[in-house]
């Protein structure tokens, strides 16, 4: 599922460089996330980057957008279609996801 920035945001900014996909933008009032490019790090890491460095722990799932990791994978391939790396790892089925985490 996407993951969403909650009213708790103090638009401290530190989220947004570390998004793999920069889905995070500043809103009007808080920061908030395209739903259409959070892969919840899928790909990219083994957690949710935005959440790890949040100093308020803001940034949490959206139970409205329930995601398996396929569908997350595939959206960040779509994100990077230049990103042999990626498709690499996609392809081998070994690639960093929080779905994963031991
Ligand atoms: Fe970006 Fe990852 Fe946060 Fe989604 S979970 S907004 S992909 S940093
Ligand atoms: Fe808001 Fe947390 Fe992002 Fe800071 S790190 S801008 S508090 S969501």
């Amino acid at each position: 599922m996407a993951i969403k920035i909650t009213e708790d945001c103090i638009n401290c900014g530190a989220c947004e460089p570390e998004c793999p996909n920069e889905a995070i933008k500043e809103g009007g009032e808080i920061y908030v996330i395209n739903p259409n490019a959070c892969t919840e790090c899928v790909g990219f890491y083994d957690q949710e980057a935005c959440q790890a460095v949040c100093p308020v722990e803001c940034c949490v799932p959206d139970p409205d957008r329930t995601e398996s990791e396929d569908v997350l994978i595939k959206r960040a391939l779509s994100l990077h279609p230049d990103d042999t790396e990626l498709k690499r790892k996609a392809e081998a089925d070994d690639y960093p996801s929080h779905f994963r985490k031991k």
